[in-house]
């Protein structure tokens, strides 16, 4: 993650920590429907979980929705490998409060050691999935999960030490493409001008940078490093210049295999969107601010930075936002060595210098500290 024109490590707002859920997830299945006439969302979660082997409730996180207003309401949970196998909500099985999904396993027999859980939804995200236009006025819809944002739009345990596999498959209006985390293993065309794309990461990711980008793209497929293909999403209105500005991610990317180790993901994307931070490492499909498309290569530090987080942060995640400064260090770190590599040993030097300086400058401006290790940053 990196914010407009704050380098890390001045990351201040609020995170509020979840719960720790007693189950471990394995695998999520997103399916997702969107559309033009509204920003109402569509969801069918099937989420498979280790089960524990003492418990009387299983917790997982969806913002829920008011009376009035944005959130996301359950339309019915099933349980496709549980006794009985349609246990379909009667308004006792569940509870959907406070932003939370508890589920009464005191009433349902869950298969032991794995199991699953079905949870279809509907809603207007109120944060999390951002629909809106882009720059060029056209709709647009962008996750943007960092650092515990997800549960606005998908049932989760929406916490970065629970790790799981993910799939995508998003319905949508057939003018959209759509990008996502891993290998697209299915985009077909349906009836009523609808298409249904399909991404599949079988790497663990914790939800913070597990994400959807749906958009009309120009898409440029700049090769492939260790057999790793690297592309470049942009809108079409300014796609010289985003094909442009986003190449030099091949050269980042091969700088830093040798470098750090393999690379984790089937792919590297790079894309602008609506996201409220500089850029978000959302993993093998790294999610920038639209500006940062000008023809110029002004953001190759940018891209240096979410790049070395496909490593720190989401290979290697920490185990709660206490240590997050962890992963920020290293893309901070890593961005000067890769300019080091390609523009000499006083690039290093000065970056570090750089670096040193905005510290003790923000500990003499600052209220808190540089590493605030303490689960709660501040506002
Ligand atoms: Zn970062």
């Amino acid at each position: 993650m990196k914010r407009y024109f704050i380098p890390f490590p001045a990351i201040f707002f609020s995170i509020s920590i979840l719960a720790q859920s007693k189950v471990d997830i394995l695998h999520y299945k997103y399916e997702i429907e969107l559309n033009d006439n509204n920003d109402t969302i569509h969801g069918k979660s099937e989420i498979k979980f280790s089960v524990p082997t003492v418990f009387k409730s299983i917790d997982f996180d969806l913002s829920g929705k008011p009376e009035t207003g944005k959130g996301m309401q359950i339309m019915r949970i099933t349980y496709p490998d549980a006794w009985p196998v349609d246990a379909s909500y009667d308004g006792k099985n569940f509870q959907h409060k406070n932003d939370k999904i508890t589920i009464n396993t005191e009433r349902i027999s869950l298969k032991k050691d794995t199991s699953s859980i079905i949870i279809e939804y509907k809603g207007i995200p109120s944060d999390g999935l951002i629909i809106s236009k882009n720059k060029f006025g056209n709709r647009t819809f962008f996750a943007d999960n960092w650092p515990n944002r997800a549960h606005h739009w998908i049932p989760c345990v929406d916490d970065p030490a629970d790790k799981a596999t993910v799939e995508f498959i998003v319905t949508a209006p057939d003018h959209y493409q759509v990008i996502s985390n891993g290998v697209m293993i299915e985009e077909t065309n349906l009836p009523d001008h609808r298409k249904i794309t399909h991404w599949k990461e079988n790497t663990p990711l914790p939800t913070k940078v597990m994400v959807i980008g749906a958009a009309d793209f120009a898409v440029n497929n700049i090769g492939e490093v260790n057999c790793t293909p690297v592309s470049t999403w942009v809108f079409p209105e300014n796609k010289a210049e985003g094909f442009y500005d986003y190449a030099p991610a091949k050269d980042i990317l091969a700088c830093y295999i040798p470098y750090i180790g393999t690379y984790a993901y089937k792919k590297l994307a790079n894309v602008p969107s609506k996201t409220i931070y500089g850029g978000m490492e959302n993993a093998s499909a790294i999610f920038y601010h639209e500006n940062s498309v000008t023809g110029n290569r002004d953001e190759v530090s940018l891209l240096a930075h979410e790049i070395a987080h496909q490593w720190f942060g989401n290979h290697v995640t920490e185990k709660s936002f206490a240590h997050i400064w962890l992963s920020e260090g290293f893309a901070t770190y890593l961005t000067h060595l890769y300019f080091e590599a390609t523009k000499g040993t006083n690039y290093f030097i000065n970056g570090l210098q750089n670096d040193r300086e905005q510290v003790i400058a923000f500990t003499k401006s600052a209220s808190w500290p540089v590493v605030d290790s303490t689960d709660n940053l501040k506002a």
